[in-house]
């Protein structure tokens, strides 16, 4: 039996499960995406229908102009892939000091889509990409036969047009089954080693995460009958000194209908922000002050924020 997340939490401190102050708008665009990864928890595939609309967009844009400074980090699914997705960056030019796309890369090699790192370049996007591994065998294992070698191919294209250097290039890791990331810097340091000797790619920073036991990956648990093990191994790393920083206190995430959400995997469960009246929360009802003092909605698949070093979408916690 795994104690409550919620209680552990409020056992270090009962403010950390409160909203604390906004800084970061994560948009998701929807569930299309080219690549079918074994531990992805939103379940997106080529089949994604979800897709956020113009009028959603707008009301993000709105709400950005509204309250400057805010970052925006934009995912998906695909992002890229959404019909909207160059409609976003356009009208959001300007209103976002730092605006980061999470990226599977091997979209920008596919035919049709080449157009996106020199667009990406000229509106001064931070690529965040994923690259779970720097062996060319675990990434084609997750993400499918031939990613990786895609993967390489976009890096070098992004080195080519000044990223990594004077623009953001960022990488993401997640383990390749049921265990918690090794540490950040040192993977980092692995990474920047094995992709510089390698293929000469540089990049600024590894975000390592740790998978969510939710979606796609909670069905390959509990195929293989190992979800309770994982549940228990991610609460028995609870680290209290990551507990304060949980992303779900500075951001705020909006799915393709313009929900509220406390973060990626509570819009994937449906466990959206509820509005005063206890339905949820949209994006156009919401004052950026209107977030704080509010409680996050936790449950036990939160244990994957405070395991070990911490996670969040950009990165560990507690490197
Ligand atoms: S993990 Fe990312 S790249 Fe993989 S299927 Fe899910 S959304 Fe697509
Ligand atoms: S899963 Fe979401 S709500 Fe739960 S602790 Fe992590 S960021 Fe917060």
């Amino acid at each position: 039996m795994v104690a409550s997340f919620q209680q552990r939490l409020q056992e270090v401190n009962p403010e950390f499960e409160t909203f604390e102050r906004l800084q970061t708008v994560q948009v998701n665009l929807g569930n299309l995406c080219n690549l079918y990864c074994t531990h992805c928890h939103v379940n997106a595939s080529r089949r994604g229908t979800e897709m956020m609309e113009v009028d959603v967009i707008d009301q993000i844009v709105r709400f950005l102009g509204d309250h400057p400074g805010l970052t925006l980090d934009i995912t998906g699914g695909c992002p890229e892939m959404n019909p909207n997705f160059r409609y976003l960056i356009e009208q959001t030019e300007g209103k976002a000091p730092r605006r980061m796309v999470r990226s599977n890369l091997a979209i920008m090699a596919e035919p049709g889509w080449e157009w996106l790192p020199e667009f990406c370049r000229s509106h001064g996007l931070v690529i965040v990409g994923s690259l779970p591994c720097y062996l060319e065998e675990n990434v084609d294992q997750q993400r499918g036969s031939g990613v990786y070698q895609k993967s390489i191919k976009v890096l070098k294209r992004l080195n080519e047009l000044g990223y990594g250097s004077e623009l953001e290039l960022d990488l993401v890791f997640n383990p390749g089954g049921d265990y918690l990331p090794g540490r950040q810097q040192a993977l980092e340091a692995a990474y920047k080693a094995e992709l510089t000797a390698n293929f000469g790619i540089v990049f600024n920073h590894l975000f390592t995460i740790t998978n969510a036991p939710i979606g796609r990956f909670r069905e390959h648990l509990e195929a293989a009958g190992s979800y309770a093990d994982y549940l228990r191994l991610i609460a028995g790393r609870f680290n209290p000194e990551t507990a304060g920083a949980i992303m779900c206190r500075t951001l705020i995430s909006i799915d393709y209908q313009g929900k509220v959400y406390n973060c990626d995997f509570n819009q994937a469960l449906d466990m959206p922000v509820a509005a005063d009246d206890g339905s949820a929360l949209f994006i156009s009802e919401l004052d950026g002050g209107g977030m704080a003092g509010r409680k996050i909605a936790l449950s036990q698949h939160c244990y994957c924020c405070t395991a070990g070093e911490g996670s969040s979408c950009t990165g560990a916690l507690a490197a």
